[in-house]
């Protein structure tokens, strides 16, 4: 799954290539993708794209429609008149590519039409959505796997879309101060793994990075979020702002298509249990859950205690 750093680059290279452009064609091929109907997709077509931008793991394309009334079918109609489009009033295309979606970017994008793509879909990545340009680029959203988590949204307000009106602090914003994450820190008391990944307190960070984060950090993922010290805040503070801007300045500037593999090369300990941690040479380790795991080093981050693998010990029985 892409987090804050991919979808950055993401966000910086659609930017550099829509921003001006003029969408031609916005055609959905997985119909439980788009979640909202109005506006509709069809009243991007048309629409000069304004820039790109990021909430979180959600990117964020500002589009300005032709004219005011010109998307499909202007107005809905019977709609008693509640609200009347604005005139130039800016759309965006919000998406967040979930588990398994990713973006696919194409100076060359086809213009054959779309094909509802099934719903059973498998292990090989499905076209969700496709977005052409008036200068022939265009990009895919595409989904792999079974469980259909990728949600695209068609709103004039980003904040429209529940799970960005309730985003938490952006880590690599002005708001992230030391003082601010002492006080997420103090609000509840629960695992540091937990409070990373959760998108209401800091957005942004996955299962992946906070794994990184932790291990640089030099702390365990089950620790208990007021244990710590004010030595141990800032040490946290200092390894969530290193570890997402190196991996920011790692991925920018790569296209689309390397993004997966420069991510998964930066990693030092998430998905490499069984190897050589790089700082401490011990072996890292992993524990499972029912549809995750977390990877940790021992020596670095626990004091050399062999955290208990639930999944493990179940099967043990
Ligand atoms: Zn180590």
């Amino acid at each position: 799954m892409p987090e804050l750093p991919e979808v950055e680059a993401l966000v910086r290279f659609l930017d550099e290539r829509a921003t001006g452009h003029v969408v031609v064609a916005a055609d959905l091929a997985s119909i439980v993708a788009l979640k909202t109907f109005s506006p509709p997709l069809s009243a991007l077509v048309g629409g000069t794209v304004t820039g790109a931008s990021r909430h979180g793991k959600w990117l964020d394309l500002g589009v300005r429609p032709a004219t005011a009334g010109a998307g499909a079918g202007g107005t809905a109609g019977g709609a008693a008149g509640a609200t009347s489009a604005v005139p130039d009033d800016e759309l965006h295309l919000v998406f967040h590519l979930a588990r398994a979606g990713w973006l696919r970017w194409s100076e060359d994008a086809p213009t054959t039409p779309v094909r509802p793509t099934s719903s059973r879909g498998g292990v090989r990545a499905v076209l969700a959505l496709r977005i052409r340009f008036d200068d022939g680029s265009g990009f895919d959203l595409t989904e792999a796997g079974t469980r259909k988590r990728l949600a695209v949204h068609v709103v004039r307000d980003p904040t429209e879309v529940p799970a960005i009106a309730t985003l938490g602090v952006e880590p690599l914003g002005p708001d992230f101060t030391i003082a601010e994450l002492s006080r997420l820190l103090a609000a509840r008391n629960q695992q540091l793994k937990g409070l990373l990944r959760d998108q209401r307190l800091v957005a942004g960070i996955g299962n992946a990075y906070s794994d990184e984060i932790l291990h640089a950090a030099r702390t365990s993922p089950f620790r208990l979020t007021r244990s710590l010290e004010a030595d141990d805040v800032a040490h946290l503070h200092a390894a969530i702002r290193d570890v997402l801007s190196e991996a920011v300045a790692t991925s920018s500037g790569r296209p689309a298509a390397e993004l997966k593999d420069a991510k998964r090369r930066g990693m030092r300990v998430h998905g490499r249990a069984g190897e050589a941690c790089p700082v401490c040479g011990d072996v890292v380790r992993e524990v499972s859950f029912a549809d995750r795991s977390l990877q940790y080093c021992a020596t670095c981050q626990t004091g050399g205690q062999v955290l208990a693998d639930r999944r493990m010990s179940r099967l043990l029985r």
